[in-house]
């Protein structure tokens, strides 16, 4: 078993609606052998191969709250003047 799938390395954001840490990644396009196993397994969502835009990046496990997680990552980029 090898855990170098850099996707399995992002950090889970937690549930906005029920503040679980059991989001799981919604993952879109068609799915490969590995997306498919993945998704057998519970750990990523399969979304579909149609992307039209503001689809939700994330499922909550706990409440199956769905939401969009794109700040992560800009909130990392976005430093605060004085944060030093
Ligand atoms: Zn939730």
């Amino acid at each position: 078993m090898s855990e170098t799938n850099p996707e399995r390395r992002l950090e889970r954001p937690k549930c906005p609606k029920c503040g679980s840490a059991k989001a799981l990644p919604i993952c879109y396009g068609f799915p490969g052998l590995e997306m498919l196993e993945d998704a057998m397994e519970g750990k990523i969502i399969l979304g579909g191969c149609v992307i039209r835009g503001g689809e939700p990046t994330w499922r909550c496990d706990e409440c199956g709250h769905e939401w969009e997680e794109l700040r992560i990552d800009l909130s990392i980029l976005q430093k605060k003047p004085g944060d030093d």
